[in-house]
């Protein structure tokens, strides 16, 4: 089976309509969405129509959770506040019921897929280093879990005596005694540095994963998020990858 993985597509059309072009000429079985579709730019609803007729398996991440009123925003920076409530009044009917249908993480082809941390998922928690990863092998059974919420793209892996490490991200041979913890980063807004889109290809024939990176016309994406009145931190972060 070959999985196209994607997260945190955030509203930004233009990222998505590059990678949709992209995953017509990538033979491929399922596309995995791995949440946060909307926040932050200015295409909700065309993504989540996108989505919802795309995707095989879907999960909710906390911005749209935030975006349908069902998590607390109370840690969003003002920047990730303001993006949420435009978005509420932008949802459609359809949209809102849809994010509330979704799930936080599933397992499915018994690989575990979840937005943030496998350990309770509906924390919100990050895995941002080796350490976060070591915790967060126990809480799932699976040999991999696919994971998004950082924005950025890492791989960790868990040796058969229960050490892990961070190995490069860019491509992976999934070791049948190793267990893996794999953060695909981010389509709408990529914050490692590097202001191009990422997504996974996973290959369970092949046993191996690779980081896909593409260029996308973002000069759009940040002209729409200033017409609509959106913070221009959001449209500066674009270009700066952070
Ligand atoms: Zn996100």
């Amino acid at each position: 089976m070959v999985y196209l993985i994607i997260s945190d597509l955030h509203s930004n059309l233009e990222a998505l309509e590059k990678f949709s072009e992209i995953k017509d000429s990538l033979p491929h079985d399922k596309l995995v969405c791995l949440g946060d579709m909307v926040g932050y730019c200015a295409n909700p609803n065309e993504i989540l129509n996108w989505v919802r007729k795309n995707a095989d398996i879907v999960i909710a991440g906390n911005h749209d959770h935030a975006a349908i009123d069902k998590t607390d925003t109370s840690y969003f920076n003002a920047y990730a506040l303001k993006a949420c409530h435009w978005t509420r009044d932008q949802l459609t009917k359809t949209n809102q019921r849809y994010l509330d249908s979704l799930p936080v993480s599933t397992v499915e082809d018994d690989i575990t897929w979840s937005h943030s941390s496998p350990f309770e998922p509906e924390e919100w928690h990050y895995v941002n280093n080796k350490y976060d990863g070591k915790d967060n092998f126990p809480h799932f059974d699976t040999q991999c879990c696919f994971i998004g919420h950082t924005h950025q793209p890492q791989i960790f892996e868990e040796n058969a005596s229960g050490q892990v490490e961070r190995v490069p991200a860019i491509q992976c041979k999934l070791k049948k005694t190793h267990r893996y913890l794999i953060n695909v980063g981010s389509l709408g807004q990529p914050r490692d540095g590097n202001p191009n889109p990422s997504f996974g290809v996973l290959d369970t024939g092949k046993k191996q994963f690779s980081l896909k990176r593409f260029e996308y016309p973002l000069d759009k994406t940040q002209e729409k998020i200033l017409e609509n009145g959106l913070p221009e931190f959001l449209a500066q972060r674009l270009v700066d990858g952070q």
